[in-house]
């Protein structure tokens, strides 16, 4: 079998490859090829990848001539012209923005699996690039914050005064919000904590953070942990609780999501100009709608003088872990679901991970996700 790896976007800086997970798909019996430069941002060089056995092809040739292609973020538009008919591309597939793309892989008999489908169980926690890459993300969101923010993190005992610790508060602890409040801890701040989930004050008090009580009623969750959306009058009601933290707070992480919905809208413009001049937001869910009222994609803004930073793509300030552990994540995939005496893949669409991360087959949408 052969699987190919193209070169990401000009703005990308990940890859699904790296030196270690190349060896694994040799050691498989798995022929890897890859475009040049697909992994220059990790300074990992074309002769690095060769010297381990891997083939280095053009494009055109690896896209209409291999049976797997992977990559970070999907293919654009134009190459599945490239590609042949019951190729499988394992990818980022964005499947509830990218409906014409996701039209032509039906149309074209192409196989695909996009990774933030891959459930959350304990089977599939190798496989889970969502929880990999967020996991990143949160961290680098506390260093950009902590560059941007005009201040010092620990608290310093010195001959010429004491210096305070910085305050955060992090509002969403999933898998981003709990590395933000675990990086931000590790440099010596004060953090405080909201989600709507009950369930995550015990992991936020482990973490030796304080969980913000807010009440806003019941709150539900799916039976794969991710929270609901929550009313108009309870989002309301979350505003009101969390004013007074954000007045006092040096930086705030908001990094809550709905799984498929927009995020919902948790920073008014009020509650903004109620903090420090100095003090920075970072906006993790801006590429869904954004959690922060005039947070911008890709842009830092300010607004009497707070900063409020919308970079997306955090994990790709850390390229070369986020490429580690993506890498992994992939190579784990295909391992799961490998004969080994056939040499192939085996993909049982009633298998509980591939029921929920295969988007389309031999031209038909697969995914519960998808149906539902
Ligand atoms: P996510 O990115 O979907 O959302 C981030 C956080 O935002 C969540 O904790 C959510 O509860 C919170 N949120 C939503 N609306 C909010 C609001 N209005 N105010 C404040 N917070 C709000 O979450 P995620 O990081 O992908 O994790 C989702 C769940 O999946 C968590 O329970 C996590 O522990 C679980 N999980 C399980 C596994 C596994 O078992 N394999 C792996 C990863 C994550």
């Amino acid at each position: 079998m052969k699987i190919f790896f193209p070169k990401e976007s000009d703005k990308e800086t990940r890859s699904a490859l790296d030196l270690a997970s190349a060896q694994r798909l040799i050691d498989l019996g798995i022929e890897v090829s890859f475009e040049s430069g697909v992994t220059q941002k990790i300074d990992i060089a074309d002769q690095d990848l060769e010297d381990i056995g891997c083939k280095n092809k053009s494009r055109s040739e690896g896209l209409s001539n291999s049976e797997i292609i992977s990559s970070v973020n999907h293919l654009p538009l134009s190459d599945l012209d490239s590609v042949s008919e019951k190729t499988l591309t394992i990818s980022f597939l964005d499947v509830f923005n990218e409906k014409e793309f996701l039209e032509k892989l039906k149309q074209k008999k192409i196989t695909s699996i996009s990774m933030e489908l891959i459930p959350r169980i304990t089977r599939a926690q190798k496989m889970d690039a969502l929880s990999s890459q967020a996991n990143l993300a949160g961290y680098s969101a506390v260093m950009l914050a902590s560059s941007e923010m005009n201040k010092a993190m620990p608290m310093m005992m010195t001959a010429a005064g004491t210096i305070s610790p910085a305050r955060v508060f992090v509002i969403g602890v999933g898998v981003a919000g709990l590395q933000a409040m675990a990086t931000a801890k590790r440099l010596g701040a004060r953090v405080e904590a909201f989600d709507t989930r009950p369930a995550v004050e015990e992991q936020v008090k482990s973490l030796g953070a304080r969980f913000i009580k807010i009440d806003i009623g019941e709150t539900e969750e799916t039976d794969q942990g991710y929270a609901k959306e929550l009313t108009e009058k309870q989002l309301e009601l979350q505003r009101e609780g969390m004013k007074k933290v954000c007045g006092y707070s040096d930086i705030v992480i908001t990094t809550a999501q709905v799984f498929g919905k927009p995020a919902p809208r948790i920073l008014s413009e009020d509650m903004i100009s109620s903090m420090q001049p100095g003090s920075v937001i970072v906006d993790m869910a801006v590429t869904t709608g954004g959690n922060v009222e005039g947070s911008v994609l890709g842009e830092t803004v300010e607004k009497n003088g707070v900063k409020i930073i919308g970079h997306e793509n955090l994990p790709g300030y850390v390229p070369e872990h986020s490429t580690q552990v993506y890498a992994s994540n992939i190579y784990n995939l295909i391992e799961e679901f490998w004969d080994q005496d056939a040499k192939k893949l085996e993909l049982d669409e009633s298998d509980e991970i591939l029921k929920s991360c295969i988007v389309t087959k031999d031209g038909n949408y697969i995914s519960e996700i998808l149906r539902s």
